[in-house]
């Protein structure tokens, strides 16, 4: 029986380069995707400090050739990785915001806000830009929004998980459940198939967008929708094929300009906006033309680009994808003439050589365009937002069972991986599994729990250890028991047990593992709470300013307007005229005038010129 939930429960695809909220609506029995304030059905996940604001989304985008250093994007590669990790090292190499490390390894964005130095976490930009999806819900339905579906690449791992969630927390969202990418889109696929598919249903999800690359492989059948395997890679998408543009111009700039840009975060800002232009393009056109005026030291920018070049640059990632398809294939077990459609989702999957080579793949079948590939994973997490918390009476019997991408298991002598679940696991699982202690009268044991593929356990990714004391005095080979528990978010709970003894201990995920302890969420929500008071202040500070402004702009037409002004004594007229140098001050200077300040003064305005020449707006 779904659990009710207050309120309305939305579907957000948290996606590195946009994303995308949206909501079932009942008494129409579809999805809606709710547009934002610019009428755009995606927003960026990009967040901007200026000076005297925060801006999040599609003004943050646009601030960003303005303020390179301190507009922060691709919080979803940061997100539960360490800053020593060999690929947010390369990563750093194109961002233009600086990123520096915690004492625990934990990656750290460094910006200027509102001219001090400020830090901020990759949960805590996620959660900004989770902040500003419910918001664009919010205006749309005309209530609060509490609860929320969130979507993450199929193959992020558990750190990565949690940390999406604890980003959720922070905007102040229920997160009802985190569900992967693919099999939000396999959802909104499914919806209109399933009721055509007779017997079972094969579907190929291929899920390529701005930052992430992931393919699963599902079986629909009546209700229920199996995931059967699931591959991926959560570091290969639209902003690679970008970064490679960019740096062939970067090139061609130090050869036929004898520039090189590569130092200056604002050219470089430009060229990536200009280049991924070029690249949507290239998508229904053979060439473009870049061009970017005075990008360095004055210096114009004009140069083209073939689709050919375009596909010769990044033909080593395109064929990186092939490879994630067949070693899905062979996951599930699964010959790819079984497979009934193969469904194109993310940005990226537009690009025609990407698609020649999926098609080729699958033996010249027909690509299925009919969902959007920017709208269906949200599209699937608004359906299984409504399914959560049991609105939805339409597809009430709908069951979707999931996987884990890798395997779960912990470290035994010798450094080998021993794995208790097995990778594309159905989910939620439960697996106990013995284990003997290797010394006598060994008094207590670690348990470290890794994820991964590798024998050795170490070349896997720790997740985390925790140690079981108080174990019966016995000799080597007395059982122990350890337990792990996968719940539906795909999020591990593991404990050990000496059941002669009764001990137990249980995981605890610690700051050093780069999660966020519970004090520090609540900081962070303490802290996102204030930035949300401020940007509202900042709204009503400029909302004054510009009743003032708009009303000193009447005053000046009026007082210029001869038969007006004839009627003015040179007193009032006088009057008028330092009122209007008053407000000038207030708007333009430097005393930063309290909102209070702006208004009164508006009225006193008001009061002058009522008196002086009647009402006027
Ligand atoms: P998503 O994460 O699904 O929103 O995908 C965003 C990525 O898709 C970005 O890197 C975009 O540049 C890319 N993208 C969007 N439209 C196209 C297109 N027509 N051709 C190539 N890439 C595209």
């Amino acid at each position: 029986m779904a659990r009710r939930y207050e309120g309305h429960a939305i579907g957000i695809d948290l996606g590195t380069t946009y994303s995308c909220v949206a909501v079932w609506q009942e008494q129409h029995f579809r999805v809606e995707i709710i547009h934002n304030d610019q009428g755009n059905r995606t927003t960026p996940s990009c967040v901007a400090f200026s000076d005297t604001q925060r801006l999040i989304g599609d003004a943050a985008k646009n601030h960003a050739a303005m303020n390179p250093t301190n507009t922060v994007f691709d919080a979803k590669r940061l997100i539960g990785r360490r800053f020593s990790d060999p690929e947010i090292q390369n990563d750093m190499k194109f961002w233009p915001f600086k990123v520096t490390a915690d004492t625990h390894d934990k990656p750290v964005i460094v910006v200027t806000y509102k001219g001090i130095e400020k830090q901020f976490s990759a949960e805590e930009i996620s959660s900004m830009v989770l902040t500003k999806m419910r918001e664009i819900a919010e205006t749309y339905l005309g209530s609060p929004v509490k609860n929320a579906v969130v979507t993450v690449p199929a193959y992020f791992n558990d750190s990565q998980r949690r940390a999406t969630r604890d980003a959720g927390k922070i905007a102040g969202l229920n997160i009802m459940r985190i569900i992967n990418e693919p099999t939000a889109a396999a959802l909104a696929y499914g919806l209109e198939k399933r009721t055509n598919c007779v017997g079972e249903c094969n579907v190929f999800i291929f899920n390529l967008g701005g930052g992430t690359f992931d393919v699963s492989i599902l079986t629909i059948k009546n209700n229920v929708f199996e995931v059967k395997a699931t591959s991926g890679d959560t570091h290969l998408g639209g902003e690679d094929f970008d970064n490679k543009m960019v740096y062939h111009f970067v090139q061609e700039l130090k050869l036929k300009k004898k520039v090189d840009i590569s130092g200056n975060p604002k050219a470089l800002r430009r060229l990536r906006t200009a280049c991924e232009r070029a690249k949507r393009v290239l998508s229904f056109a053979f060439d473009t033309t870049i061009e970017v005026d005075a990008l360095y030291q004055g210096v114009d920018f004009c140069s083209s680009i073939t689709r050919a070049k375009f596909e010769e640059l990044n033909m080593n990632y395109f064929r990186k994808c092939m490879e994630t398809v067949e070693r899905c294939l062979i996951d599930a077990k699964m010959d790819k003439s079984c497979m009934h459609d193969v469904v194109l989702v993310g940005g990226s999957s537009r690009i025609p050589k990407v698609q020649q080579l999926l098609q080729d793949f699958f033996n010249g079948k027909n690509l299925c365009k009919n969902i959007n590939p920017d709208e269906a994973v949200a599209y699937g997490a608004a359906l299984q937002a409504a399914l959560l918390s049991g609105k939805n009476k339409f597809l009430q019997n709908l069951v979707l069972l999931d996987v884990t991408p890798l395997s779960l298991g912990i470290s035994i002598k010798g450094d080998l991986m021993s794995i208790l679940i097995p990778r594309n696991t159905k989910i939620p699982s439960k697996k106990r599994k013995g284990y003997l202690t290797d010394l006598d009268y060994q008094k207590y044991c670690s348990i470290s729990v890794f994820e991964g593929e590798r024998i050795r356990a170490s070349d896997n990714n720790l997740l985390g250890f925790f140690i079981l004391s108080g174990l019966t005095p016995a000799l080597r080979g007395h059982p122990l028991v350890v337990d792990f528990d996968i719940d539906a978010d795909g999020i591990l709970n593991v404990s050990a047990m000496d059941e002669t003894s009764g001990c137990r201990n249980e995981i605890t995920i610690t700051k050093d593992k780069g999660l966020l302890s519970t004090q520090e969420i609540k900081r962070m929500i303490q802290e996102a709470e204030i930035y949300k008071v401020e940007d509202k202040q900042y709204l009503k500070k400029a909302r004054a300013l510009n009743a003032l402004d708009d009303y000193v702009y009447k005053m000046k037409s009026a007082i210029n307007d001869v038969e007006t002004s004839s009627k003015l004594n040179t007193q009032d007229k006088m009057k008028i005229n330092s009122a209007i140098v008053k407000a000038r001050n207030l708007i333009d200077g430097n005393t930063k005038p309290e909102i209070a300040v702006i208004q009164d003064y508006l009225k006193e305005v008001e009061v002058l010129i009522e008196k002086s020449m009647g009402k006027f707006h």
